[in-house]
């Protein structure tokens, strides 16, 4: 059915604009919108009020063979594989141009599911969502081997061949940028899908997979299993069919996920996990640009690559107090702005930092997770994350950390935990070792660079740093020290669809995005043919 949203049943923290339907609730298996076959589905709420927005099929093991079936098809049988590249692209490009169409109601869509603001969505997501698109229909008819010499008289090419059935597993917090970062390349080369989706953010995946049928994409090339992770996300990664694996998720998550690939068909896996980002102020630092990116970094959504350890220097400490209180204080009194000049945002890097921070602004509370007690039989429940955060405050306070400002819970609805900032934080406390995935930032001081680098490295993630500095040596020290996947020098979350991104240790292996991912959909072929009477080798 039609479900419809209400805005006077949500909370008035963030209306969503404009009205939108959920056109979309079962499995997209083979083309087709099906229930599951054991005919169960479960709830999707409303983050901000803990509504019913729909009921959702919910996919298990027998889902996921059925669409991993169609997919096999797809890809042995089907047109897709054997198209031209720049049919490929064309249809890509072609997906890019709808989603642009429906701009507002993917983004009203994503807002409801998720709990993020509306102008985040359609303003910056949505748009970066199709450019990341056409990125990769741009790579799709410029991928091809190599001729390689050889020591004898061989013909010797390389021929760069799709790798199969792409198996993918998305997490909740950006349910289309994570959709685009395993969609994109794996259909530019040629590939074919089963996606599962997040179990707190089914819909809008939904939505633009329709879209991309609408494009002209073959039945079977991209299904989409709405489900829980022990059940349809097992039975994606163990299945002795998928060809290669990419999750997206937890670091705990991502042990169990690669151990299933291993033990079923040890399909390659690439993992995009939790991190621990160091942000390091300088004392020559501009400390009023570093401080408000960093709560632009930590406050404006949940992000895995988010500043949660503000590290500054000895000199610069006072000054990244007082800065911080003063963009506290800002983040909780503002009044949410409406963003005008957004319409331009997406066209100019300038504007569309302004804009950025003006949603940081607004999004002063942070989503924790959405959902309720219908996870309790996928053994999570969805309060369980707002109790983590709520936890790692009070150990923070009990340990002695000093609670700057924030550590409660925002409004009586829903599951937002206000932006919360811990100074004299110590290395051996736990807000500053573990993932938190929630708005706490904590300050902490350093002496010297030396230090500093040991003590940025000294965890077990590597996702990304921040790098705050006039001094370019200081700089390129850190740079080339740092064991991260990316490291961010005087700016903040330049998410390009060029820019790689991943970790080092265990934040993951492999790059997605930029002609990295390339590389996790291709099987290289290695192919040689004797020379008959070689006029040169
Ligand atoms: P999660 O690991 O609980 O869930 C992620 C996905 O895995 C969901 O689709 C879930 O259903 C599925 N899943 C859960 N158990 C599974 C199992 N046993 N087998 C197969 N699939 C299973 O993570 P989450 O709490 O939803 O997301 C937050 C985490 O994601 C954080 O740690 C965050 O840092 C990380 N994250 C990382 C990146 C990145 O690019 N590195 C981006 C976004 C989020």
């Amino acid at each position: 059915g039609i479900h419809r949203y209400n805005s006077t049943a949500a909370a008035a923290e963030e209306p969503i604009t404009p009205p939108v339907t959920v056109p979309h609730t079962q499995l997209l298996i083979n083309g087709k919108f099906v229930d599951a076959a054991s005919g169960r589905t479960f709830q999707t709420l409303d983050p901000r009020t803990g509504e019913l927005i729909a009921n959702v099929a919910e996919g298990d093991a027998e889902d996921v063979n059925r669409a991993v079936a169609a997919a096999r098809k797809a890809f042995d049988e089907g047109p897709w594989p054997r198209l031209p590249a720049f049919e490929r692209q064309k249809i890509l490009l072609k997906c890019a141009d709808l989603v642009d169409k429906h701009n507002d109601e993917i983004a009203a869509l994503e807002t409801w599911d998720n709990g993020k603001p509306y102008e985040q969505a359609a303003k910056v997501e949505v748009p970066m969502f199709a450019r990341l698109f056409r990125y990769y229909a741009g790579w799709a008819d410029k991928i091809h081997g190599l001729t390689v010499p050889a020591d004898g008289p061989y013909h010797v090419q390389t021929l760069h061949e799709p790798i199969g059935v792409a198996g993918q597993i998305i997490p909740w917090n950006f349910p289309l940028l994570m959709f685009a970062w395993k969609v994109g390349p794996a259909l530019a080369t040629g590939n074919t899908i089963v996606l599962k989706t997040a179990e707190q953010t089914p819909l809008s995946a939904l939505y633009v997979a329709r879209l991309f049928h609408e494009a002209g994409l073959p039945e079977g090339v991209l299904n989409i299993i709405s489900g829980f992770g022990p059940t349809a996300g097992a039975a994606l990664a163990s299945h002795m069919d998928v060809d290669k694996l990419a999750f997206t998720g937890s670091t705990e998550t991502g042990k169990i996920v690669l151990e299933l690939g291993a033990k079923s068909n040890l399909k390659p896996v690439t993992l995009e996990l939790g991190g621990k980002s160091p942000f390091i102020v300088c004392e020559d630092a501009d400390v009023d640009q570093a401080v408000e990116l960093a709560h632009f970094a930590l406050f404006f959504n949940q992000a895995c690559a988010c500043f949660c350890r503000t590290l500054a220097s000895a000199a610069a400490l006072d000054l990244v107090h007082s800065c911080t209180k003063k963009y506290t204080t800002n983040l909780l009194r503002k009044p949410r702005r409406v963003l005008q000049d957004a319409q331009s945002a997406i066209h100019s890097r300038p504007a569309l930092n302004k804009a950025l921070r003006y949603t940081s602004n607004k999004s002063f509370l942070t989503l924790t997770n959405s959902g309720s007690a219908n996870f309790l039989k996928a053994g999570r429940v969805d309060s369980e994350q707002f109790e983590k955060i709520l936890k790692y405050i009070r150990s923070g306070v009990e340990c002695g950390a000093t609670l700057e400002t924030g550590g409660e819970r925002h409004g009586s609805k829903g599951y937002y935990v206000q932006p919360t900032v811990f100074s004299n934080v110590k290395d051996d406390m736990l807000i500053a070792k573990d993932e938190i995935f929630g708005p706490v930032q904590s300050i902490l001081k350093f002496k010297d660079l030396n230090e500093v680098i040991k003590r940025s490295n000294a965890t077990r993630y590597g996702l990304a740093a921040g790098v705050f500095t006039q001094n370019i040596d200081t700089a390129n020290t850190l740079i080339r020290a740092l064991r991260v996947g990316t490291v961010w020098v005087n700016t903040f979350d330049i998410f390009d669809a060029a820019i790689p991104f991943g970790g080092y240790k265990m934040s993951g292996h492999g790059r997605e995005k930029g002609i990295y991912s390339l590389s996790n959909y291709l099987q290289v072929k290695a192919v040689v043919t004797p020379l008959k009477n070689p006029a040169w080798l």
